[in-house]
């Protein structure tokens, strides 16, 4: 399949890359790693009159520590972030997760910031970010603004960003000491997107959970909090008995999409087990973390 026609302008800066987005009336699309954009164009899922290819700006592919948040510019690609030495102490759940992303040519092109844009339901990092209470740094003709990971995946494929700003960075509080996580998936292979995937960071004090952020992906149209979840084990003992229920409970309450390769139920019985498993390697990290 070949894309349909499109003007290619390859931007040596932020600055003129906003310009040629808000120039182009939300005709353009940038280009990150393309591993995304390009077969959909391929496909003419997409048809963009422009691309904005903001390969070649200098100066934003680093992963580095600013006070108390780990932030990861807009090309920094998925294996350097992976194998980062400073995410698996700043952000554990985020190199876990990353397990599950995709194969090595992939990951050596495809950008974190291309994954958050691209907001396919099935994408782990969307719910890593909601775990972690991650904020998306925006910048466009108006200036910068930072968006929380709550507010910034609104549906298929969908977000908050305008069709003339840039994700520029994401920015992730540091994970505080004596935090657990937890990260588990289901697909059809390693490396393909997820049936169901859940994210998971406990903390835990004199043997009650005191603190819960849960997210999950693949259920439906977008990533979400599992905000019920999350009230229902504050101050419960984080034992297997506790997260069988409560994840139990919660996915009986959650709505499911069906698709021919999944059906909605089967998606129900992912995220109570996937849920379950993630709480109890979540409890068991922040347990031995206390010693
Ligand atoms: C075979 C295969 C397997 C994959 N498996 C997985 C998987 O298991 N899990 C997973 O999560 N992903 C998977 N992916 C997708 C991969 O993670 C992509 O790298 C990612 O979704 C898009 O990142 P990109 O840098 O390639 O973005 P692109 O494809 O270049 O862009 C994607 C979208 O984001 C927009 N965009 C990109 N960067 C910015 C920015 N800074 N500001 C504003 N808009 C921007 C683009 O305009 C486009 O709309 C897979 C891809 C392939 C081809």
């Amino acid at each position: 399949m070949k894309p349909a026609p499109f003007d290619y302008t390859r931007a040596a800066s932020v600055e003129a890359a906003i310009a040629l987005l808000a120039s182009a009336g939300g005709e353009a699309r940038v280009l990150a790693g393309g591993q995304s954009l390009v077969p959909m164009m391929n496909l003419r899922i997409a048809q963009p009159r422009h691309l904005v290819d903001v390969n070649r700006i200098p100066g934003h592919d680093y992963v580095r520590r600013e006070g108390d948040e780990l932030v990861i510019g807009f090309l920094a690609r998925h294996e350097h972030i992976r194998s980062s030495p400073l995410v698996l102490e700043a952000c554990p759940l985020m190199a876990a997760a990353y397990d599950f992303v995709a194969h090595g040519p992939v990951r050596n092109r495809g950008t974190l910031c291309g994954n958050l844009c691209h907001a396919d339901p099935a994408s782990e990092m969307p719910a890593v970010m909601l775990a972690t209470h991650a904020e998306m740094e925006v910048q466009g003709p108006a200036g910068s603004r930072r968006v929380p990971a709550g507010e910034f995946f609104v549906g298929l494929f969908e977000t908050a960003l305008r069709s003339d700003e840039l994700l520029v960075s994401v920015r992730i509080p540091v994970a505080p000491k004596r935090q657990g996580w937890g990260f588990h998936e289901v697909s059809t292979r390693k490396g393909d997107f997820a049936f169901v995937c859940v994210a998971a960071l406990l903390q835990v004090e004199s043997d009650r959970v005191v603190a819960a952020s849960i997210s999950a992906a693949g259920i439906g149209a977008r990533a979400v909090r599992l905000l019920g979840l999350e009230q229902s084990l504050a101050g419960q003992p984080p034992n297997e008995a506790t997260f069988r229920q409560a994840a139990e409970d919660a996915s009986a309450t959650v709505p499911f999409h069906d698709d021919a390769l999944v059906p909605g139920e089967y998606r129900r019985e992912l995220l109570s087990v996937l849920a379950r498993r993630a709480l109890l390697d979540a409890a068991a990290r922040a347990l031995s973390s206390d010693l």
